[in-house]
């Protein structure tokens, strides 16, 4: 057993294109923002969000901040935004003024639920700001219909999502604006990065003028910025990796088929389901061990390392209204299907760089290891 080689929770594929291509940048003498980003720019919008203007930025969470600020959201909005998520949704809205205002999931997806969203709108609410969870889509047309009906707008953190849809429609298309991350984690990357899909003219122009110290045209400041832009270094990259993605996205969606049809039967195992009319784009491969305590579950995570050298990850063990940074936004709020979400939930690797024999090993390690009542 000990000879046995380790299989990560995540593995990112930095291949010789993806080095030829910095190189390229290197060797032009020209680094910060140019060409490279320009037609990264064009290439993520028409292959990703239907031609979409998109805008490249420094990372996801400068996506998600400046996205915010361009839809106008600041001091005295209130923001929806899910607890069971990376920390960055909530610090996005906290970081413009308004406030993170946080609303339960729906059991089965892990994505917000729309009924709680319309249960949790106020005369302040300004936005709802949903997650494509683990590569998941929201449902995006009843959080559209409850925008609308409300008069909020809707945003979408997409930033595990590269490729996601819903009744054919792209995620990345359905709110005022989108943000993909490109982390080295992600499904695809630029090294950091992140990417913002807008819906018009007025919020990509806004993007720009923000990520760039408010200038259009260069000295003449027209609004208090950031220096938020993303480097020709990371863009080159990041145009290879788009090339790639696909193929990375169709190998995701073959080891989900096979984890699920190996794990389905296993007793006290949820395999993840997909919404009618969804392609899933497997971020992650989430299982959830019903009924299971925080420390039963890290329990499995442990044991899964120890006897079968199977990584995985817990995505999230903390719920953000629970984190000393976001609790003063939520105090006494209860969720009870993130509070059980993030007790239950095991990320298993799902990633393009999976063999067959990894694959056989993670589904015997999991029955092995829930069988056995860890
Ligand atoms: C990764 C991630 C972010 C932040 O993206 P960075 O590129 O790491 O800044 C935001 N939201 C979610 C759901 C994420 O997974």
């Amino acid at each position: 057993m000990s000879e046995l080689e380790f299989i990560p929770p995540a593995k990112p594929i930095i291949g010789d294109d993806e080095r030829a291509a910095v190189d390229r940048v290197m060797r032009s003498g020209m680094v910060a923002q140019g060409p490279e980003v320009a037609a990264f720019e064009q290439e993520f919008g028409a292959h990703m969000v239907a031609g979409r203007e998109c805008v490249a930025v420094s990372s996801g969470t400068a996506g998600l901040h400046l996205g915010l600020l361009a839809a106008g959201i600041g001091p005295g909005d209130e923001v929806l935004v899910p607890s069971f998520t990376f920390a960055a949704t909530g610090n996005s809205v906290a970081l413009t003024g308004a406030t993170p205002v946080f609303v339960d999931i729906e059991p089965d997806t892990f994505a917000m639920d729309p009924a709680a969203a319309a249960a949790a709108i106020t005369e302040r609410t300004a936005g709802i700001m949903p997650v494509h969870l683990y590569g998941h889509p929201f449902d995006a047309p009843a959080f559209q219909k409850l925008a609308a009906d409300r008069g909020v707008q809707l945003f979408e953190d997409a930033a595990q999502a590269h490729g996601a849809s819903l009744d054919g429609a792209k995620v990345g298309t359905f709110g005022s604006f989108a943000m993909f991350s490109l982390y080295p984690t992600k499904n695809m990357t630029s090294g950091e990065g992140g990417m913002v899909s807008c819906a018009d003219a007025d919020v990509a122009r806004n993007v720009r003028l923000l990520r760039n110290q408010g200038m259009e045209k260069q000295y003449a400041n027209e609004v208090v910025g950031f220096n938020n832009r993303m480097t020709d270094i990371h863009a080159a990259i990041g145009r290879v990796q788009l090339g790639k993605v696909d193929a990375w996205t169709a190998q995701r969606q073959a080891n989900a088929a096979f984890l699920d049809a190996g794990l389905a039967g296993v007793a006290g195992v949820v395999v993840p389901p997909v919404r009618e009319g969804a392609v899933h784009v497997y971020h992650q491969y989430t299982i959830r061990l019903d009924g299971a305590t925080g420390a039963e579950r890290d329990a499995v995570v442990a044991a899964l390392k120890a006897e079968h050298q199977v990584g995985s990850g817990v995505y999230y063990p903390i719920p953000n209204h629970r984190l000393a940074s976001l609790e003063h936004f939520a105090p006494g709020l209860e969720l009870p299907e993130t509070e059980r979400a993030a007790r239950e939930v095991i990320s298993l690797p799902v990633h393009p760089s999976l063999t067959p024999e990894h694959l056989d090993r993670i589904v015997a390690a999991v029955a092995a290891v829930v069988g056995a009542g860890a």
